[in-house]
């Protein structure tokens, strides 16, 4: 997709580190880390909204979420983690290419959530 940031660093217009990579998603820093530890789960496909996918790409969601769960430990992760997704304006998204927030290495400061 033309324009798009996470596009950009898939195909390498952008150089940056991959900690994770498949077929289906790679695994960078955030760039603005707001935890000691902040990744992004970023799909190789463009979604530009978790509500834009239908049934067969949610396929890619469980794949991205069970494979967190197994290569935490070599993110540093042991202790926990949070996932987040922003979706649209009001949850504060501002990259339109659907990406899960990886945020861990320290106590999380929002225990209310
Ligand atoms: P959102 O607010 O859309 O959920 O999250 C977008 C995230 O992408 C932000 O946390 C922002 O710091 C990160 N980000 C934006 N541009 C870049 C970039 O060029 N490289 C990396 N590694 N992260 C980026
Ligand atoms: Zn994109």
């Amino acid at each position: 997709m033309k324009d798009c940031v996470f596009c950009s660093i898939l195909e390498g217009k952008i150089p940056s580190q991959r900690y994770y990579e498949d077929e289906r998603f790679i695994v960078i820093k955030d760039i603005e880390p707001k935890a000691k530890l902040h990744y992004l789960a970023i799909p190789k496909k463009h979604y530009k909204l978790l509500s834009e996918m239908n049934d067969s790409d949610r396929d890619d969601l469980g794949h991205i979420m069970s494979t967190i769960s197994q290569i935490a430990p070599k993110l540093g992760l042991d202790g926990g983690y949070r996932l987040v997704i922003n979706q649209g304006d009001d949850a504060g998204q501002t990259v339109f290419h659907l990406h899960i927030h990886i945020l861990g290495g320290q106590k999380m400061d929002f225990p209310e959530l």
